[in-house]
């Protein structure tokens, strides 16, 4: 996934207090029985890292992560990041990616997501500066909020409701960002920040009422698709494989970039329009059905990636399509499983 010269930069710009090249380099990825966590323990599995994953398991999966629990440079902790967490040995890389992403989810338990991102984000800060850490941050397009403008690049302020179903989320997640940049002023903490924007591919769990999961296994159950609102809001959606490879571009970049990067795939389409694409590529029948739209549910969502292509040589590789097309046998055989949850809608 990942060319070795990616790695090879990152590793000889760390700076340390002592010599690492003979020892095996070390990554947290909190978060890492996820959806997009566990690709990342996979990816620095492969690459021979001792890979920590930290996970309270509340949206992630242990089948994300169960091929990895014998291995032996792999290590489970469950763990809350709200609390504070001493790693055993030296921790070189953290992807802090704990911190639930589907909106019913962390809607769900607000407080709790709040206070995942503020406290998990400072936990995790203190760690990278005691260890000499170079810690990356999962934040989201959502710190935009219901954007007035579009594209949007990392220097719109965004427009968020702070009082509202989404603030818990979008508010935590800027106020995480704030703490980045603030450990990395007054600590100089190696910390970087991807916005990420709305990703899907396999590891989703069926059931966690995002929409290209609830789309794909409505149609592939043969239930109504809901569409909230007309379904003329906008949503750009990137491919799990081309996000992960721009995660590691941006860890492993060897001069902290100074900005947060954008990564997302900049095609963009309305929700009827995703709707009617899944129904063609799973080549089945469905009827669409409309159901009041989630309250503060942004109109429009694309990003500006000119600064991942310019700082990070990163784009996407995968159209929409393409995409759906790796998705759909990952949740057919999902479904196929007996115990596969029914998607779950918007509170
Ligand atoms: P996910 O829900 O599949 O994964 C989140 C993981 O974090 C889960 O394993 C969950 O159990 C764990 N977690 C949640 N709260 C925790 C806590 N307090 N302590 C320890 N573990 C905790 O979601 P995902 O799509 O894999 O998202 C991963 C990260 O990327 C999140 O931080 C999310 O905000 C961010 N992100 C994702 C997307 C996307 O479209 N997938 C978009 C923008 C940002
Ligand atoms: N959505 C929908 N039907 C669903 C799930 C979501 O129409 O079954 C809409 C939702 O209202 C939003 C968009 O799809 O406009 C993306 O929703 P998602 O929860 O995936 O992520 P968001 O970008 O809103 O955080």
């Amino acid at each position: 996934m990942l060319g070795s010269d990616q790695f090879q930069r990152g590793r000889s710009a760390r700076s340390t207090s002592y010599d690492t090249s003979q020892m095996q380099r070390s990554v947290l990825i909190t978060g890492g029985a996820g959806f997009l966590g566990s690709q990342l323990c996979d990816v620095y599995i492969a690459r021979d890292y001792r890979v920590i994953c930290l996970d309270n398991l509340s949206t992630g999966r242990m089948k994300n992560i169960g091929h990895l629990l014998d291995h032996p440079n792999f290590e489970f902790v469950e763990h809350d990041v709200i609390e504070p967490f001493q790693p055993s040995g030296c921790i070189d890389l953290i992807f802090n990616m704990a911190c639930p992403a589907s909106p019913p989810k962390y809607q769900s338990d607000p407080i709790h997501t709040f206070q995942t991102s503020i406290r998990g984000a400072e936990n995790m800060l203190s760690l990278a500066h005691k260890h000499g850490a170079r810690i990356l941050q999962a934040s989201t397009s959502e710190i935009y909020g219901d954007p007035e403008i579009s594209p949007q690049s990392e220097t719109y302020h965004g427009n968020v409701n702070t009082l509202g179903p989404r603030s818990c989320y979008d508010e935590g997640k800027r106020a995480a960002e704030t703490l980045f940049y603030d450990y990395r002023q007054h600590y100089g903490v190696d910390a970087r920040i991807a916005r990420i924007f709305n990703t899907y591919g396999p590891r989703m769990d069926p059931g966690d009422g995002r929409v290209v999961s609830n789309f794909v296994t409505q149609v592939l159950r043969g239930d109504d698709i809901t569409i909230y609102g007309d379904g003329s809001q906008t949503r750009s959606f990137c491919f799990v494989d081309d996000l992960i490879r721009g995660l590691c571009a941006l860890i492993h970049l060897p001069k902290q970039p100074g900005q947060p990067i954008n990564l997302g795939n900049p095609e963009e389409f309305t929700i009827r329009q995703l709707a009617e694409i899944v129904i063609q590529e799973t080549q089945k029948d469905a009827r669409i059905v409309y159901k009041d739209l989630p309250v503060d549910d942004p109109r429009q969502r694309r990003p500006d990636i000119s600064s991942a292509c310019e700082i990070l040589n990163w784009r996407p590789e995968h159209t929409l399509r393409e995409g759906l097309r790796s998705t759909i046998p990952y949740f057919m055989a999902e479904l196929a499983r007996n115990n596969a949850p029914s998607p779950i809608a918007a509170q």
